[in-house]
């Protein structure tokens, strides 16, 4: 008999009483089938249709017979919500049922009271529970009851961590460091909860943030300390006892780096405030810190004694966060530095302004000249007073022009887009429409040709000749026509960026000097071009690339005069 065979073959744990069960084939064998209302909404490729399908195969190779499917369609997965199952479980009771099969583990929820009720009622009528695709058997010494251990464990962590989470977020509110002093300060050795500050280090924070109001950058920092053989954070720690060097790592003391100078530049810390929750980790799952959004701070104004005064600290913050326009050994900023270059080379043009130089005297001058990395036969020399003039200048023009007349812009800015994208719009869109017809066309030859082939009519050789033939040039219109709606798309886009253009230069209206803020919104880059002749005669001319529309020609002056 086939299906003792397979019991004796396979299942040499399956007590002999189970297999008298379930060879009395009036007993049902159970299939039950869930799919929650989550599963179903993403659509997964385990529909109900499909767990049945697996089952019946699965009884189909085992030798289960007398099969009957519970299913519960869009369930929860709470347990009383479950018809089928509810349904399945009366029948077991009934004295009706000798094996229960489902697909895997995850068909059964997860809740602690179903588990247990399924274990008590399998049990107590001698069920086998079986899974088609995880391998759990009864039979085969399976304990449904082991479901639980994961969810005890994750319940556990999750419970842990949240509590852990809850002190954290109480002691946080309450003012309390939740990290460790940062360098410059120590633990308050009566009360480990107050900050003081840290004599020596506390010189090197003054100095370091002294050097950068004095226009170094963290590199020229990092290299004075590592002159001055001032120790490193870790070190100075290690050295001090605020710190367990448990790794025994062997550190360079005087390894000063650019990022942990950074760092310190950007401690609000120093000013004397504390500022809890300023990272946080998703989960207790995900241990991975993220950088809270500034607005969920909790700050603690006076603290601790501050290193730093506000004054200072804000005006670093400002050098810090302009980034590009760095000021460099002079001290001088240059609001365009960054959005200069070179209109023959591209490179860069950057700011000379030595200690000793006088402040007009500062000149920006093209970095592919100077170095010789590209070869600009010109150092494209002006003066920074002269450039920063002329950019306002054409921003002042570009205001007054938009405010007198402002459809002319429009339509001439529109204009200028139909020159970059669509010179050609008209005859773009008969190609296009042309090429939508062809694809249609080899669409129908080529299924003729299966047609031919199939009838007979075409031998297969020429068929393959004449199919590759065809089906190149429909890759071929395909790859145009795909490339055509990029260029109207485009355009379309192009159009949307003129009006965010003029919105913007509707705010500079009547503007007397530049901004750093509208620079930003406003300008991509400034061109520079060599001058028409040597020294200071000639004419030298400037383009400004504006943000979203390009050059704008026609409505600037060509070029500024040297001053
Ligand atoms: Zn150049």
């Amino acid at each position: 008999m086939k299906l003792q065979t397979k019991f004796g073959a396979e299942r040499p744990n399956a007590t002999y009483q189970q297999v008298l069960e379930q060879k009395k084939s009036d007993k049902i064998t159970a299939l039950y089938c869930r799919l929650s209302n989550e599963e179903a909404q993403r659509s997964e490729s385990i529909s109900i249709e499909n767990q049945r399908r697996i089952l019946l195969k699965f009884c189909e190779d085992n030798g289960f017979t007398n099969t009957r499917v519970f299913a519960d369609d869009g369930e929860t997965g709470v347990f009383f919500d479950r018809p089928a199952l509810n349904e399945m479980l009366a029948e077991i009771r009934a004295g009706n049922v000798s094996t229960v099969i489902i697909k895997d583990q995850s068909r059964i929820g997860r809740e602690v009271i179903e588990i247990g009720l399924l274990k008590r009622t399998f049990d107590e009528h001698n069920v086998r529970f079986m899974s088609a695709e995880d391998g759990l058997d009864t039979a085969k010494g399976f304990d449904i009851m082991s479901l639980l251990r994961d969810v005890f464990n994750e319940w556990f962590v999750a419970d842990t961590s949240k509590k852990i989470r809850a002190v954290q977020r109480r002691k946080g509110l309450a003012g309390e460091p939740l990290s460790y002093p940062p360098y410059g300060y120590k633990k308050a050795p009566d009360n480990p909860k107050h900050w003081i500050i840290d004599e020596s280090a506390s010189k090197v924070v003054k100095k370091i943030f002294q050097w950068c109001m004095e226009g170094l950058g963290v590199s020229h920092i990092a290299n004075r300390l590592r002159e001055e053989q001032v120790e490193i954070p870790t070190v100075h720690a290690i050295n001090n006892g605020l710190l367990n060097n448990s790794s025994g790592r062997v550190f360079d003391p005087y390894d000063w780096n650019v990022n942990s100078i950074a760092k310190i530049l950007g401690r609000r810390e120093y000013t004397g405030c504390l500022i809890n929750f300023k990272t946080f980790t998703k989960s207790y799952k995900n241990r991975k810190k993220m950088q809270s959004d500034p607005a969920d701070y909790a700050v603690f104004e006076n603290a601790h004694e501050a290193i730093i005064t506000v004054e200072v600290f804000d005006q670093v913050q400002q050098i810090r966060n302009s980034g590009k326009r760095r000021r460099n050994s002079s001290g001088r900023v240059s609001i365009l530095s960054g959005l200069v270059h070179c209109a023959d080379c591209k490179s860069k043009m950057y700011l000379s302004n030595g200690a000793c130089l006088k402040s007009e005297q500062d000149n920006y001058t093209c970095s592919g000249f100077r170095t010789k990395k590209k070869c600009c036969d010109s150092a494209h020399f002006i003066r920074r007073v002269v450039l920063e003039k002329a950019v306002l200048l054409r921003i002042q023009q570009l205001t007054a022009f938009l405010s007198e007349h402002e459809e002319c812009l429009v339509e001439k800015l529109e204009l200028q887009d139909n020159d970059k994208f669509a010179r050609n719009l008209a005859d773009d869109k008969k190609t296009l429409a042309k090429a939508e017809k062809r694809i249609k066309e080899l669409d129908s030859i080529i299924q003729q040709l299966y047609e031919d082939k199939v009838s007979g009519t075409l031998n297969a050789e020429r068929f393959v000749k004449l199919s590759e033939g065809y089906e190149q040039e429909q890759n071929d219109l395909q790859a145009k026509v795909k490339s055509l709606q990029k260029k109207f798309t485009e355009q379309v886009q192009s159009r949307m960026n003129v009006d965010m253009f003029l919105n913007r230069v509707r705010k500079y209206t009547n503007i007397t000097e530049l901004s750093t803020v509208m620079l930003n919104e406003l300008v991509e880059r400034v061109e520079v071009h060599a001058r028409t002749e040597r020294y200071t005669k000639g004419t030298q001319q400037i383009d400004i690339v504006f943000n979203y529309v390009g050059n704008i020609d026609g409505i600037q002056a060509k070029s500024a005069e040297i001053g």
